[in-house]
């Protein structure tokens, strides 16, 4: 047994896809340690510097006086505690949507979501590009499957025309992210709103990457496009702009019912910590604040200093603010020359992954940077340096 899996991660070493895990000893934040080395982080999803924010330590650190560590058990048997029923007041009321659920994790809301939304007469259409969470509810669904090419609304149109026709009868669901995780763009919502409107689908939109980056209050592109009411399930986690951990539904009170009597990830899953809870509640209520706002628009600074910043051949992959985000991919190609880059950005003191198969296709490997409201501009401008000093090898590479 043991050589086969020895045999099988060396195929992966070959093919510069094996993967390992660093640890990392400090708490999350722009400069991290990872086995010793002081290094500045542009890998992490906590977009506005929440993870390790004294609010949201506090709010933590009251919960577990009051409420322990452990929920003891699932939420329908005796784990909902107050904190995530005041959680998903907070959630709904900030998504502006009658009823909120949350889930142990991003990934397991759209794993026992999608699954209680549809089943095997029915059709999922997913954009190509969309997370694998997405992806493993919709084939856990057991629903037929179709995908169209990212953002490619001519294609959706037609596989939504092909479900009408040979499936009168069937519900379907469209599925795509609002920021894609490995690109950073945005969905053309409006455009999908249409469509959806035009078959009579419903509309899953996992919003992961734009809560607390953009929209009024950090409340995503659903808000800032005015479409809330268009989008019947409303998606995304508490574990990236808000800094702490779990995932969420949003939508209307029968849809939220309907999860907590048929969500399997929900039903069959001891309750997050009620510590948890508190913490992402705080995280929702700041956004609210001035403060809030402030970190908001210091976020987008940074991105805007980056956007300046990087090397000329580089800015055109930056998108800009009307279209912007806080992820920003250098497609590489070569899975081995995204991997020496990354390692050359580490040696001189930055983080900065190389994203591979599975994560992305085949030969389209890259560097992804993220950028926080908690980096400094001279941590960004080093970065756009470095980077500026690596092109030319990465361009006879490519
Ligand atoms: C990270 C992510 C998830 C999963 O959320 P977790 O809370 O990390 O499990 C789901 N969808 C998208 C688009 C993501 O980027």
């Amino acid at each position: 047994m043991s050589d086969l899996f020895s045999e099988q991660l060396q195929v992966l070493r070959a093919q510069s896809l094996h993967r390992k895990l660093r640890e990392i000893g400090t708490a999350q934040g722009p400069e991290i340690q990872i086995v010793g080395q002081q290094l500045v982080n542009f890998s992490s999803n906590d977009y506005l510097g929440l993870a390790n924010d004294p609010l949201l330590r506090e709010a933590a650190t009251a919960a577990v006086a009051e409420f322990g560590v452990g929920a003891g058990a699932s939420r329908l048997l005796s784990g909902t505690q107050s904190p995530h029923v005041q959680l998903e007041t907070a959630l709904a009321k900030w998504k502006g949507t009658q009823a909120a659920i949350c889930f142990g994790s991003g990934y397991a809301a759209a794993l026992g979501t999608i699954p209680a939304l549809v089943g095997r007469h029915d059709v999922v259409v997913l954009d190509k590009l969309c997370h694998a969470s997405l992806i493993d509810g919709a084939k856990l669904s057991g629903a037929a499957i179709r995908v169209f090419p990212h953002h490619h609304l001519g294609k959706l149109e037609s596989h939504l025309d092909w479900a009408r026709r040979e499936r009168p009868e069937a519900r379907v669901l469209v599925v795509t992210e609002s920021i894609f995780s490995m690109e950073g763009d945005r969905a053309p919502l409006r455009e999908l709103v249409g469509l959806k409107k035009r078959f009579g689908a419903l509309l899953l939109l996992d919003e992961a990457h734009a809560i607390g980056v953009i929209g009024p209050q950090g409340r995503g592109l659903a808000a800032k496009e005015n479409l809330t009411r268009e989008v019947d399930v409303q998606m995304g986690t508490l574990s990236k702009g808000l800094g702490v951990s779990g995932g969420y539904i949003c939508g209307s009170r029968s849809l939220i019912d309907w999860l907590v009597n048929r969500a399997r990830s929900f039903i069959f899953s001891t309750a997050s910590p009620p510590a948890l809870a508190a913490a992402a509640r705080a995280a929702i209520e700041f956004l609210g604040t001035e403060a809030g706002e402030q970190r908001r628009q210091k976020l987008w600074q940074r991105i805007e200093t980056l956007r300046r910043s990087m090397p000329d051949n580089y800015a055109n992959d930056v998108e800009p603010r009307e279209n912007g985000s806080a992820i920003h991919p250098l497609i590489v190609g070569a899975e081995e020359t995204a991997l020496d880059l990354s390692r050359s950005l580490q040696n001189e003191g930055f983080l900065v992954p190389a994203i591979r198969y599975p994560t992305v296709a085949k030969g389209e490997a890259r560097l992804r940077i993220t950028v926080t409201a908690a980096h400094e501009e001279t941590h960004i401008q080093r970065l756009s340096e470095a980077i500026g000093r690596h092109q030319s090898a990465l361009l006879t590479a490519a």
